[in-house]
């Protein structure tokens, strides 16, 4: 039995009953709208970026102004794609979210295009791969073997920069245990490049007036942070290992998603 980051990191449920529910009693409840939310949102990052490096590799951009092009054609369907999760939302949910992806899709164009006309104009000699590590110098979605931590075999990161440092995507409001998150990446990270991973960044998306609204909080993944991840992780194993139920929450959340089993009802 393996866990995964989320199961380890996340505090929404801080008895870690939500993982004695999925893992012991195999309860598998829908997402939750907020959960929906997030993976849509996390998907048209991932789009973005995949398909604005796909454009510059394959010639079809070469400048910012063709990138924002390009990417302008593919809105439409990236975006569907990417909200193919949300079907079962309510109408008005998914029409706010629809416009909240496309407002997502197009600050990301147009930040990958100027980055591009900046980097162009400060360095004209960079050869195609090095311009496009430069003007968007991220891998997304990285996926990294995370068993020799008692993780799953599949960590993925939500993006690595400088390929040693960890960005955690939240689209959620700011929690104080989301620098978890990227200790786990970390840690797994490190076991697989035999080297140190010391810098974390969680990226908060949030929007205001229907604008993405970005801030980024940088820290290092010190002994403590990664002493706290590793004694979740234990305390979290022994839950399912040794079939221990936890107990209920003080308080729980209305939107979580074993409400109705732990608590009879809906919030
Ligand atoms: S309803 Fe409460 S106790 Fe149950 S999993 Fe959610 S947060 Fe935990």
């Amino acid at each position: 039995m393996t866990l995964t980051i989320h199961e380890v990191a996340s505090q929404h449920c801080p008895t870690g009953r939500d993982v004695y529910l999925r893992r012991v009693e195999g309860l598998r409840p829908p997402p939750s709208p907020r959960m929906v939310r997030g993976l849509v949102l996390h998907s048209v990052v991932e789009r973005a970026v995949v398909e604005a490096k796909r454009a510059l590799y394959s010639g079809r951009a070469s400048s910012g102004a063709e990138l924002s092009g390009v990417m302008a054609e593919l809105e439409d369907r990236e975006v569907s794609q990417a909200l193919s999760p949300a079907g079962n939302l309510p109408p008005e949910s998914l029409t706010e979210l629809e416009s909240a992806a496309r407002s997502l899709w197009r600050f990301e164009a147009l930040q990958m295009a100027s980055s591009l006309d900046r980097t162009l104009a400060d360095r004209p000699r960079l050869g195609l791969d090095a311009l496009v590590n430069t003007a968007i110098p991220f891998v997304v979605e990285r996926v990294i073997d995370g068993t020799f931590l008692g993780l799953s075999d599949a960590v993925r990161v939500d993006a690595l920069a400088h390929s040693r440092v960890v960005l955690d995507l939240k689209t959620g409001r700011r929690r104080e245990f989301q620098t978890l998150y990227t200790a786990g990446y970390a840690l797994a990270l490190e076991a697989e490049l035999e080297g140190p991973v010391d810098v974390g960044v969680v990226v908060y998306l949030d929007f205001a007036g229907g604008r993405p609204v970005v801030s980024r909080e940088i820290h290092v993944v010190d002994e403590a942070l990664r002493r706290e991840f590793v004694e979740e992780r234990n305390r979290k194993m022994r839950i399912v290992a040794e079939e221990l139920d936890p107990g209920l929450a003080d308080r729980c959340p209305g939107d979580c998603p074993f409400y109705p089993e732990c608590r009879g009802g809906r919030a």
